[in-house]
């Protein structure tokens, strides 16, 4: 496997050194650009302001996203300057059409400092979320589900697999044991971080023993969607890291 290429080198945690990672960073967040509640600069401003070492701004990404990207680059560029946060342009890539592809463009690429992957939807004929006409069994949604997030995982450019097992577990359970292992190998051996969410992770206990018993590199989001959210993974995990 070809090494990650990273514009910004980031030395993420192995799960299993958890414990002793206290480092603040929040590497998952939205803005007004698309469907956060405060602008670039009120979200660097507050991470400044708890004390963060390094936030990522990982705005929605769609090939027709273009008509906003570069003055969300721009705007991070210049709001950026002189902070006591480390502060990375990123962006948050769908899984669409067969396994392995994303929707962002050649300039997106190009400008991304950290890019995160996730599976919003079944099939891309269908809105955000929603099972397709109502029904989709169970096998398939699975099968569907881990198939992108390996395929993000190989992706050479995606450093974070955002939400793992998120869409699957909102509707119909828990993601099984077999899976979720296959999930976690494919991030060690890619060198893909998997994201600890702070709003997504609906079997946390579970998840995190898991995480740490196979071992790949680990991230940490709170998908934050308004300044005040910014952090919000640590509130969270604090509780039940073992
Ligand atoms: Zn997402
Ligand atoms: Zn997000």
């Amino acid at each position: 496997m070809e090494p990650k290429h990273f514009q910004h080198k980031i030395e993420f945690p192995k799960a299993s050194d958890l414990k002793s990672f206290n480092r603040p960073w929040d590497l998952h967040s939205h803005t007004t650009f698309v469907d956060g509640k405060n602008s670039v600069s009120e979200m660097i401003s507050s991470a400044e302001k708890r004390g963060l070492e390094l936030f990522a701004i990982t705005e929605h990404v769609r090939s027709s996203a273009m008509k906003w990207w570069r003055e969300y680059v721009k705007e991070i560029r210049e709001r950026r300057q002189n902070r006591k946060v480390e502060v990375l342009i990123g962006m948050e890539v769908n899984a669409i059409g067969e396994v392995g592809r994303v929707d962002a463009t050649e300039e997106m690429w190009h400008d991304t400092e950290l890019t995160i992957g996730a599976i919003h939807g079944y099939y891309d004929d269908v809105s955000w979320e929603k099972i397709p006409n109502g029904s989709l069994s169970r096998e398939k949604a699975l099968m569907y589900e881990i198939d992108r997030a390996v395929g993000l995982c190989y992706h050479p450019q995606i450093h974070i697999l955002a939400h793992p097992c998120w869409l699957f577990e909102m509707h119909y359970g828990e993601m099984p044991e077999n899976e979720l292992r296959m999930l976690f190998r494919a991030g060690r051996e890619t060198n893909t971080a998997i994201e600890l969410n702070g709003y997504y992770l609906k079997y946390p206990k579970r998840f995190l023993k898991i995480l740490q018993d196979e071992n790949p590199m680990v991230s940490f989001g709170s998908n934050a969607h308004s300044a005040n959210e910014i952090n919000n993974v640590w509130i969270h995990l604090k509780d039940i890291l073992p």
